[in-house]
């Protein structure tokens, strides 16, 4: 395989076979979580076994190698990532490429449960911006969704990373006959508190003991409904991913879209993600992977890591194909959102 021979160096950008940088890396540390949303988790979930984690210290390398490689922005997520014992650790570790500024951002996406515990240190160690994922604004209906989950524990930690000086975006899933009533009333609560707001269409990861048929809600039909109240003007901002965006006349905020069903994001993509056990995956929406952790272990320095890493992005596929498959209910992929974080 020529075309994946490390001739240019471990320095050198990591390009795809389609020509797209990969210079964003999204970090699952964790697969375990404090909440068992429906549509992400079934109630009684089976995690690792804990020796099949990655620790801290070998996720820091495995970062580190990437961002030798050109990647700009880490993204730690889960699971639920405040759960991970000793988290802090690492984000103070990772703080350190922000200030070599080889590193251009380091957040983090949330349920929010443990963030008024964590929001100053986070902002300390070099965290700017944050997800925080609510999807409704009644606490018995966030209960439901969440299974597990308090809302006012959640709000109060929105209200800490704000307090702290990191910028809140709220992710929100849209689901059928669940908040479908309630986007109006996230999109006033989100815009006026200064945050954006994400809308995400479900997506068919992991089996959840429900019928995620009966969850789909498209956001086009979402967009056409919200045009009744407010005027959506169409807003260039990218961040390279799959949300698209508008401007909310009214609020003055931003409103992202991300519709992975309805909408092909792929041309774009500058993202890979690993897994807390160090598998890399090239395509949320495919079920190649690359087992990073064996060349990690084999080694203290980082050659065969490199060319493991070089190898993976050589097989990065063009695109994804999401089939929320009505016949079998089964889900179109096996592992579910909390294994690669979204
Ligand atoms: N626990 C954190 C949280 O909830 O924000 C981080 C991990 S969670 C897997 C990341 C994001 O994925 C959340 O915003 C969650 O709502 C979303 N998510 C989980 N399962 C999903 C699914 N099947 N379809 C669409 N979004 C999903
Ligand atoms: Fe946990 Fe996030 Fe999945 Fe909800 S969406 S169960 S908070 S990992």
């Amino acid at each position: 395989m020529s075309a994946v021979h490390d001739s240019a160096g471990p320095t050198s950008p990591l390009i795809d076979p389609f020509g797209r940088g990969i210079e964003y890396l999204r970090v699952s540390v964790t697969d375990r979580c404090d909440f068992r949303c429906v549509y992400c988790m079934s109630e009684h979930m089976t995690f690792l076994p804990k020796q099949d984690l990655l620790t801290l210290e070998e996720l820091d390398r495995l970062c580190a190698a990437f961002v030798r490689r050109g990647v700009r922005k880490l993204r730690i997520t889960g699971g639920e990532p405040l759960v991970r014992k000793n988290i802090l650790w690492l984000f103070n570790q990772l703080g350190r490429h922000l200030q070599t500024g080889a590193l251009d951002e380091l957040t983090l996406t949330t349920n929010g449960s443990q963030l008024s515990k964590y929001a100053q240190d986070l902002k300390a160690a070099g965290v700017e911006r944050v997800n925080v994922s609510i999807d409704t604004l009644n606490p018995q209906k966030f209960r439901t969704i969440t299974r597990w989950g308090d809302l006012s524990t959640v709000l109060r930690g929105l209200d800490a990373a704000q307090a702290a000086g990191i910028k809140v975006k709220i992710n929100a899933v849209a689901l059928k006959d669940v908040n479908e009533d309630e986007i109006v009333d996230l999109i006033r609560f989100a815009h006026g508190r200064g945050a954006d707001l994400t809308l995400i269409e479900t997506m068919p990861l992991g089996d959840i003991e429900e019928d995620r048929t009966s969850q789909y809600l498209p956001l086009s039909i979402v967009r056409a409904r919200l045009m009744d109240t407010f005027t959506l003007i169409d807003d260039p901002y990218r961040t390279g991913g799959p949300a698209r965006y508008v401007k909310v006349k009214e609020t003055g905020g931003r409103l992202g879209f991300i519709t992975p069903l309805t909408h092909n994001f792929c041309e774009s993509c500058n993202r890979v993600r690993l897994t807390c056990t160090g598998t890399l995956y090239m395509c949320l929406g495919q079920d190649d992977a690359a087992d990073l952790r064996r060349p990690l272990r084999a080694s203290p320095d980082d050659a065969l890591l490199d060319t493991a890493i070089v190898q993976a992005i050589a097989r990065k596929p063009k695109g994804h194909d999401f089939i929320i498959d009505r016949p079998s209910q089964k889900p179109a992929l096996a592992r579910h959102m909390s294994v690669t974080g979204g």
